[in-house]
């Protein structure tokens, strides 16, 4: 009995992607496959140890027969196995994250091979080298076994089938210019190269020569670091992160005290598409005892560090341990703590080199940041390994301390102010006394920016401070004209009444240089930029912040107006000029005029008398 389906309907155009895209690394299809039977013999060896029911009877092994008379080559494990459901839920539907998903970042991004692994769709790349694909199967817990065929075009069937033991065959009929695949030099080769990490033996089957293991099949995290290659570390990286980039930073260690574990973790050099969805976990597997229990274990590395990949193996932990138990276990804690230590370590090292560690901080630098706010116990050093745009260098960023190294006599705070983007914020006027007096300031535009400031107050002996709340003297000497004092008065008068749905205060600064007036807000209330950033993401703010109008009174169009106010005549005026001043200092801060069709039609009349 044979039931035809059809596939998910955008399976077939993925197919044509991953088998298009990917064409020139057709040996990827060996990797993934031999993958998936590492990760089915890893379930088994789970199951079989949390419950008594199920029996592993053979040591777990994968199995390469190449048939060149056939043309055919098929990968075998005694694995976990599939029912029907299975077939159906994980072969016949790419679940995991979506197709749609999937085609839409490889238009986006252009590169198939970055996307494969990570959206779970590797099992398909056997259709790059076959043009039919045969699974028998069975799974460990019953009696029946499954064939699911397909041509990797239109769809699959599923029928009954036999299987003497639990387990999974797939057998590939190769295509013409795929024949190299029953070439035991070649597959040795291939092998050797990508999978040799894999801690089952992978034997291939030379009939009547017998069977070769060809892999070293031992678990990679537990070898001697002296032992193993760059290479293998990076193939190790490939098959556990499902990336195919190169890793940034590979950390191998093994922790002795009161916890026994051993880790080996990795950064990735490029971010994956869903590292700020707010699902996205923590992807680290836990093993005990080279037992693999989960890759959901919650806890395991902080939400700041979620884009670490690698194991952590230990002996410690109990094997049969529910995933409820292990959020709060207290071993796990120490686990944690352990490895995020190190990782901060092994960063500082590298911060030195600056063109290296700004490819790490480009790609994670934004989430790593939360760190600083998340993890109270290591803030100041997550806040020393972090780079910011700042006033002293348009090309470089820069770190705290390189920040604290320039700082002036007598300058006590780390200065900073937040906003939409770096070339906004560098003109921003309230920066211009800061300007003046030589006074670097950093330039924060992550919306996290605006949190980490909240609990970060002070690094090492400085305090960290919106430039708004500056304590120091920003007076500028002046040696040019001032407004007359009681016009001024009359004039900031004037604009408080006007404006007093806008702004709860009209002020002269002494602070401003080029700009005849700047948006602020009192001291010590919410920035206009977080405000901002709370009403874009549709958060009422309880209670928005005083508004300070800052006026300049050196500014030759402060003096002027402020000249005109004793004269009647020129109520308009002033009143129309004052609103377009109001208007500039809203574009500066970032925030849109009050009213559009006022500012363009008055803009364009007074420029037009000005001509
Ligand atoms: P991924 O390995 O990322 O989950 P794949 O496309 O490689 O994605 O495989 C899809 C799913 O098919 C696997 O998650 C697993 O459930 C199932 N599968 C594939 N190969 C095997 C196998 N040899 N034994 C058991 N299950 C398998
Ligand atoms: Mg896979």
């Amino acid at each position: 009995m044979s039931e035809k389906q059809a596939f998910q309907t955008e399976v077939a155009k993925l197919l044509d992607i991953v088998v298009n895209s990917l064409y020139s690394e057709k040996y990827i299809f060996l990797r993934e496959l031999i993958s998936n039977a590492s990760d089915a013999c890893d379930k088994l060896k789970y199951w079989s140890l949390t419950n008594p029911d199920i029996k592993v009877k053979n040591a777990f092994q994968i199995t390469l027969t190449p048939d060149a008379k056939d043309n055919t080559l098929t990968i075998s494990d005694n694995g976990i196995g599939m029912n029907k459901d299975d077939l159906i839920n994980h072969i016949g539907t790419i679940a995991k994250s979506g197709t749609a998903d999937f085609v839409k970042n490889i238009k986006d991004n252009g590169s198939a091979i970055d996307l494969i692994g990570q959206f779970g769709v590797g099992f398909y790349s056997a259709f790059m080298v076959a043009n039919k694909v045969e699974i028998i199967t069975r799974k460990a817990d019953d009696k029946k076994a499954y064939k699911w065929t397909s041509d990797g075009l239109d769809g699959y069937t599923i029928e009954d089938a036999e299987r003497k033991t639990n387990g999974t065959d797939i057998k590939l009929f190769l295509k013409e210019d795929a024949k190299d695949f029953t070439d035991t030099v070649y597959l040795r080769h291939i092998v050797r190269t990508y999978s040799d990490h894999i801690e089952y033996p992978i034997v291939l089957n030379l009939g009547k020569a017998g069977d070769e293991t060809i892999n070293t099949a031992s678990a990679l995290w537990t070898r001697n670091k002296g032992d193993i290659t760059d290479e293998q570390y990076k193939e190790f990286y490939h098959h556990i992160s499902k990336n195919f980039d190169d890793p940034w930073m590979t950390l191998h260690f093994k922790a002795e005290g009161s916890i026994e574990y051993n880790a080996l973790l990795y950064i990735p050099s490029t971010a994956p598409y869903d590292l700020f969805q707010p699902d996205r976990q923590q992807s680290l597997k836990l093993y005990v005892n080279k037992v693999f229990i989960s890759d959901k274990v919650e806890g395991l590395m902080p939400a700041y560090l979620r884009f670490v990949k690698g194991v952590i193996d230990s002996s410690d932990l109990p094997l049969n341990i529910s995933r409820e138990m292990l959020q709060q276990n207290a071993l796990l804690a120490k686990i944690r703590q352990g490895t995020v230590s190190r990782l901060l370590k092994e960063l500082k090292k590298r911060q030195g080199d600056y063109e290296d560690y700004l490819k790490f901080w480009n790609a994670f630098g934004v989430a790593f940041k939360e760190g600083i706010y998340e993890d109270f116990s290591n803030k100041e050093e997550i806040a020393a390994l972090s780079l910011f745009a700042s006033t002293n260098d348009d090309t470089k960023l820069t770190t705290l301390d390189e920040y604290i190294s320039r700082a002036k006599e007598g300058q006590k705070a780390i200065y900073y102010i937040t906003g939409d983007d770096v070339p906004t914020l560098k003109n921003n006027p309230q920066l211009e006394a800061f300007k003046e007096k030589g006074i670097e300031v950093l330039l924060l535009v992550d919306p996290i920016d605006e949190f980490w400031t909240q609990v970060l107050t002070t690094y090492k002996t400085f305090d960290v401070k919106h430039i708004s709340a500056a304590d120091i003297d920003l007076k500028i000497e002046r040696k040019d004209k001032k407004a007359d004092e009681k016009n001024l008065k009359q004039l900031t008068d004037l604009m408080t009444e006007l404006f007093k749905n806008e702004v709860g205060k009209v002020e002269l600064s002494e602070k401003l240089t080029k700009s005849p007036a700047a948006l602020n807000v009192e001291n010590g209330q919410m920035s206009i930029h977080l405000e901002r950033l709370m009403r874009n993401h549709q958060q009422q703010t309880a209670f928005a912040s005083t508004r300070v109008l800052e006026i300049n009174p050196y500014h030759p169009l402060i003096i002027k107006l402020s000249e005109m106010i004793s004269d009647d005549a020129n109520k308009v005026r002033i009143t129309d000029i004052s609103r377009l001043i109001l208007d500039q200092a809203k574009i500066a801060e970032g925030e849109a005029v009050t009213d559009a069709a006022f500012f363009a039609e008055k803009l364009s009349d007074y420029l037009l008398e000005a001509l």
